[in-house]
């Protein structure tokens, strides 16, 4: 315990200088959200949770020295299609992953349990919690847990999620056993703690951080402060003493530490995990892999969308929407929020009437694009039947059949319910409704044609008694066909 009070000392001085030089900007805390993705088969989910949560509680105790490890943890059952469900010889069922190689694992991780940005301050670690982990299954090489280094250079940059396994959640064949370092061992990892058995190798000739220089020896179990036992297995693996956390040493006694340099080593690691303002900084964590993932559109950015059940990606990432013209499956993905015949198309573009709610055509191309549009009234110049309300187009006027009492504008006798239409043929210049004959006019009507052709009218043929006065050939105005003449001229 010197070394811890040595260095105390020495902290206090090297912060009081800090004080002067430059504002201190680091958080007493480091907060961070875990998403743990829970699949297992040998413990109920509760029991992983709480064993998880003990976990937590150790591991933020180990990492208290400022800023201070505060971890926000999320549990999700997992149901990864890839993870199977096996049963042992003893009958016990157990979820397990298998890969072929280191690499495979690796992409594995990657493509499904990365940490996560979603922003610079928002995102979370991930961590996969599974019964049994194979890396190599022809060797049969499995592991109680697997962490990245935050300088990992092979492939570089990448920081994956974590994965623990519940080998030591429990251990049943030995009382009630339980391992609570496992978190802090891997995150150790993550926070850039080597084994105790493995040398540091500073590239930086002035760093001292070489937190393994009392027991770097390659012997596994060498931190042991006290005696050595073998496991099950006939390793030399536990500790009836205190052993050192990044050992591979189990403490019978349940104590594991860190000494004062792993400690201000992951502390440092931690500072660089933050942004200039103390935040926690979820893009340095995730590495060059780092975009965020997301489950639905509201994850995204304005102008975003969400990969989900639309591209079969592994991870459903956030993507900027397409732009008129591109291809797509749903208009979640395009800009204009509208995905028509396969390709993003604008809110009012069509390429057929039927593309256009009732009232509208799909107008000719303009620029490459056609709109629907209102349809024309009677009487506006067109070029198709399906532009105009009155559904014709006659010789490029929209035009209603029937749609013209006598005396009103027309351009085509057919617009006139009775009579005909005294415009010119060919529609290009209005007329009125009217009548030349008494056969424009049809039954029971007679034509009331003036000077002046505008004016001419249908009107009901008379009674016996009226009127029938005019100029000559008065008798068609009469029911009875005849008009008695000078001088009283009225319906016989
Ligand atoms: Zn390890």
């Amino acid at each position: 315990m010197m070394p811890i009070r040595r260095l105390a000392v020495l902290c206090i001085v090297f912060s009081l200088g800090a004080v002067l030089l430059t504002p201190l900007t680091h958080a007493a805390d480091f907060n961070v959200d875990v998403k743990f993705h829970i699949n297992t088969q040998r413990h109920s989910y509760d029991d992983v949770v709480k064993w998880l949560k003990a976990n937590i509680e150790t591991t933020e105790s180990l990492y208290s020295n400022t800023p201070a490890l505060k971890i926000h943890p999320t549990f999700v059952q997992e149901n990864h299609p890839r993870i199977e469900s096996k049963t042992g010889a003893n009958g016990q069922k157990y979820s397990y992953l298998g890969f072929n190689n280191t690499s495979e694992l690796i992409k594995f991780m990657e493509d499904n349990f990365d940490n996560q940005a979603r922003s610079k301050t928002e995102g979370h670690l991930t961590m996969l919690v599974v019964d049994d982990v194979v890396q190599n299954e022809k060797k049969d090489k499995g592991f109680c847990g697997r962490a990245s280094f935050p300088h990992w250079v092979n492939p570089f940059g990448h920081k994956l999620g974590i994965i623990l396994v519940t080998c030591r959640a429990v251990a049943y064949e030995k009382d009630d056993f339980v391992d609570n370092f496992l978190i802090a061992h891997e995150l150790g990892h993550f926070l850039s703690l080597k084994h105790t058995f493995e040398p540091y190798i500073n590239l930086n000739p002035l760093s001292v951080a070489n937190c393994n220089k009392d027991f770097g020896n390659h012997i596994k179990c060498n931190s042991c402060q006290g005696q050595v036992l073998p496991n099950d297995e006939g390793e030399l693996r536990e500790c009836s003493g205190t052993a050192n956390v990044m050992d591979y040493c189990q403490s019978l006694k349940g104590k594991e530490v860190l000494n004062a340099c792993q400690l201000n080593r992951a502390a440092k690691q931690r500072e660089r995990y933050q942004t200039s303002d103390g935040k926690t900084d979820y893009q340095a964590m995730a590495g060059l892999r780092g975009e965020g993932q997301c489950e639905a559109d509201a994850d995204c950015e304005d102008g975003e969308f969400c990969t989900v059940g639309i591209l079969n990606l592994a991870r459903n990432i956030c993507k900027p929407k397409l732009d008129r013209g591109t291809l797509c499956t749903t208009k979640r993905q395009c800009a204009s929020d509208r995905c028509s015949w396969g390709v993003c198309a604008d809110p009012d573009e069509c390429r057929a009437d039927a593309d256009c709610g009732a009232g509208n055509y799909c107008g000719d191309p303009i620029s490459g694009k056609r709109t629907c549009k209102d349809k024309l009234n009677d009487g506006s110049v067109c070029t198709k039947d399906l532009q105009c309300q009155a559904g014709r187009c006659k010789t490029g006027f929209c035009s209603a059949p029937d749609s013209a009492s006598m005396g009103e504008s027309c351009r085509f006798d057919d617009e006139c319910r009775e009579g005909k239409c005294n415009a010119p043929v060919g529609g290009l210049t209005k007329g009125t409704c009217v009548c030349n004959k008494d056969s424009d006019c049809g039954s029971g009507k007679w034509c009331d044609g003036g000077v002046d052709a505008k004016v001419n009218a249908c009107r009901p043929k008379l009674d016996k008694g009226e009127s029938c006065a005019g100029v000559a050939g008065n008798d068609h105005k009469c029911k009875s066909g005849e008009c008695s003449g000078f001088p009283k001229y009225v319906c016989k």
